[in-house]
């Protein structure tokens, strides 16, 4: 993309975000990665009236190639976490979420903003403040109930006992210290009680797996009992799932982990491809998927801190929360969580 167009994308961001003088932005790498996005961000910070600075890690020294979360480079540089505790606003293009440093840094009153996506997807999903009275609402409407359950034609049939765990939403911009979001994202989600999970859930072709970044193709069906996956079924995606989770060689890999939906109309199903997926949320986002979720839940709060995590926006599916109708076939019939412009 154009350099001036990022920059000009970054600046809109980071004054969704209220970056202002006198605070002091960080903008955080791994190795040689997303330099165009370091100077636009850089650049857009200094035009609002903050100090800026690029804080580059070494590169990852994993040899696994799967996606391993929580291990975020920080953990063995405590200078670093100290200097970033000591900003306002951290810009995470290094992946911090689940590592023990992302909550240190939130806890000293630093927001963060993480992305991984391409320019493109930045552009087109640009946030906005009526994506976050949305996405608010879900959260008001999520944290107030009790029990969650998730349906589908398919014969998914599942329900999530809550109220154990906070509930979050994204929106794609921060503007309150300590507070930590992704940009672009619209979405709302909490966890069930560690052993508060119980049923069914079957994929259906065109599901989506991330962070494979694939379309489910083959149906799986998944059995769950007391919080945890004990059972996968199916042909060629329930063997690479079950070959995929098993090689992490850790029972809570098969912990059940957060549960929401999403609320972005102009986030597309279709745009999913390994090319330009970059971490898939997209995907994450559109409007009226039911995401759930395998593996940790130290996100919320909880003990489970596998690096084992898939997320699964699925496509079509009912949710109830405490009986009352959310989401149905994939649309969401509460005019507050539907865009201005349908209503
Ligand atoms: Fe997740």
């Amino acid at each position: 993309m154009d350099q001036n167009l990022l920059n000009a994308l970054c600046l809109q961001q980071l004054t969704l975000s209220k970056v202002q003088e006198p605070e002091t932005v960080a903008v955080l790498t791994r190795g040689s990665e997303r330099t165009d996005l370091v100077d636009a961000f850089l650049w857009a910070a200094q035009q609002l009236g903050a100090s800026a600075f690029h804080l580059r890690l070494p590169p990852s020294q994993s040899t696994s190639g799967a996606w391993e979360v929580g291990d975020s480079g920080l953990s063995r540089n405590p200078r670093a976490v100290e200097a970033l505790k000591g900003v306002d606003m951290v810009i995470d293009l290094a992946f911090l979420l689940f590592s023990k440093e992302q909550f240190e840094i939130q806890g000293a009153g630093t927001r963060i903003l993480t992305t991984l996506e391409i320019p493109e997807v930045l552009g087109r999903l640009m946030p906005t403040p009526e994506l976050r009275e949305r996405v608010e609402f879900g959260v008001e409407t999520l944290q107030a109930a009790q029990s969650l359950r998730v349906t589908s034609p398919a014969g998914t049939d599942v329900t999530y006992r809550l109220g154990a765990y906070p509930t979050l939403g994204e929106y794609g911009y921060t503007d309150e210290p300590g507070r930590w979001d992704y940009w672009p994202a619209a979405f709302v989600f909490t966890g069930a009680a560690d052993d508060g999970v119980d049923g069914t859930i079957v994929l259906s072709p065109g599901d989506i797996l991330l962070p494979w970044n694939t379309y489910v193709q083959t149906p799986v069906t998944f059995t769950i009992e007391a919080g945890f996956i004990t059972d996968i079924r199916g042909d060629l995606d329930a063997d690479l799932l079950s070959a995929y989770i098993k090689s992490f060689n850790d029972p809570r890999a098969y912990g059940m982990s957060h549960v929401g939906w999403g609320l972005d109309e102009r986030a597309n199903w279709h745009s999913l491809a390994p090319t330009n997926a970059g971490a898939g949320m997209e995907s994450r986002s559109f409007y009226g998927n039911v995401m759930w979720s395998i593996g940790p839940n130290n996100e919320l709060g909880g003990p489970n801190d596998t690096p084992c995590h898939f997320d699964i926006p699925m496509r079509g599916c009912s949710l109830f929360l405490d009986d009352k109708p959310i989401v149905v076939d994939g649309t969401i019939p509460i005019r507050e969580m539907q865009p201005f412009a349908w209503r």
